[in-house]
């Protein structure tokens, strides 16, 4: 797979980094690169070969979006939630869905989205869920609304978690399509970082679906989100490790030219160590995240190992990043250089793709249990 890795970087270079700050500026994905992505085999990484994917593995994946993360956050964070989605209808999707929706969806002709589950009761406690799905006759009739969904209204297959019965909670995995009738998309919000993407939220009144969109078992959905999850953690440490290596070349080359008290920057036995410090802080993040990866196997949802190297590796790269962007003074703190840019984009990747605090109580309650 390392020909798939090269190809993404030589893509990469060429077609996503010389827009980077463009999209950041102007909040707008670029015209044209959803099916670019596509052309590349970027949005398929997960799918097999029948569908149009480039089946890779997870180390692969992880590789191909930390080339893309280096460059933008943005486009990163949209192949994460294009990723889950597809990986989501391939784990429960039927015979029938998966042939209507993947071979678009692999073809960029087709964006998706997963998953929907945030509402505004809260996101990191999924039975918290009030979106309700009924059953009417053979159909399916979902009424709530969802909060912070990313690719809100960009994309055109969600993912969305819907409470099917109580009490317990069950939650069951929906399709929603955005031309489905009883879907509309709220305002976008204005947020930090991660701007080439819409996160926004999503409305549900009287949505009726066929039941062929229930993704798997009525009850099923935390497993879904389980099963597909494993690559939206893989992703979002991958895609911050992009950004902090990113930030820590460029950190690299600047104390060698940038000249202080008559000496480069790079002379400093202080800027030494900082930067000596981060490239091994690097190292045992990227150390983690490979031995999670290899924890996979044999896990039916992703093993506690992976949890703690994603929350281990964005939050390694949030220090990074705000350390490199110090080494530029005052320049770093400035629009015109990418610092500022990963700086914000970064600590997007604590939040979600499983919350790092969420992450952190699974693994504190998992080690006295
Ligand atoms: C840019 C962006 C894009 C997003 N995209 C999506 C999307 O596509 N789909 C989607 O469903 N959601 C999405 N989200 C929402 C994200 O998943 C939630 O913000 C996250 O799960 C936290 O939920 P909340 O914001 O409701 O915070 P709350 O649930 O109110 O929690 C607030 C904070 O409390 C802390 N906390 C919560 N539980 C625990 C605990 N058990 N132990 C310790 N601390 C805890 C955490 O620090 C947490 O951030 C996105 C968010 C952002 C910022």
């Amino acid at each position: 797979m390392q020909e798939m890795i090269d190809s993404v970087t030589r893509f990469v270079a060429g077609e996503i980094a010389p827009h980077a700050a463009a999209v950041d500026r102007s909040g707008q994905f670029p015209e044209g690169l959803v099916p670019r992505l596509g052309e590349q085999g970027l949005l398929g990484l997960a799918a097999p070969a029948a569908f149009g994917g480039v089946e890779a593995d997870l180390a692969t994946f992880g590789a191909c979006v930390e080339a893309v993360g280096r460059a933008c956050a943005s486009t990163a964070w949209l192949l994460l939630a294009h990723t889950m989605s597809v990986r989501a209808l391939l784990i429960a999707g039927s015979d029938e869905t998966r042939q209507r929706l993947l071979p678009d969806l692999v073809a960029g002709r087709r964006l998706g989205c997963a998953m929907a589950a945030t509402e505004a009761g809260g996101g990191s406690n999924p039975l918290g869920i009030r979106t309700r799905a009924r059953r009417d006759g053979k159909d399916w009739v979902l009424d709530g609304g969802k909060e912070f969904i990313s690719l809100s209204g960009m994309a055109d297959v969600y993912v969305l978690m819907a409470r099917t019965g109580e009490p317990p909670p069950a939650l069951g995995c929906f399709i929603v399509e955005k031309g489905d009738a009883g879907v509309s998309f709220g305002r976008r919000e204005e947020l930090l970082g991660v701007h080439g993407v819409p996160v926004g939220g999503i409305a549900l009144s009287g949505c009726r679906l066929e039941s062929s969109r229930l993704l798997g078992d009525e009850a099923g959905g935390l497993m879904v989100m389980g099963a597909a999850g494993a690559h939206g953690l893989v992703g979002a440490a991958s895609a911050a490790l992009g950004i902090a290596s990113a930030a820590l070349d460029d950190a690299g080359a600047h104390v060698k030219e940038r000249v202080v008290a008559g000496a480069a920057l790079a002379s400093q036995p202080g800027v030494q160590a900082a930067l000596g410090d981060m490239r091994i802080e690097l190292a045992a993040a990227r150390g983690m995240l490979v031995q999670a990866i290899r924890d996979i196997a044999g896990h039916k949802g992703p093993p506690l190992s992976l949890f703690a190297a994603k929350l281990t590796a964005t939050e390694t790269a949030v220090r990074i990043v705000d350390r490199c962007m110090a080494l530029f003074g005052a320049a770093g703190y400035s629009r015109e250089l990418p610092a500022e840019r990963r700086m914000r984009d970064v600590r997007a990747f604590t939040i979600h793709w499983a919350n790092n605090e969420v992450l952190r109580d699974t693994i504190r309650k998992a080690s006295v249990a």
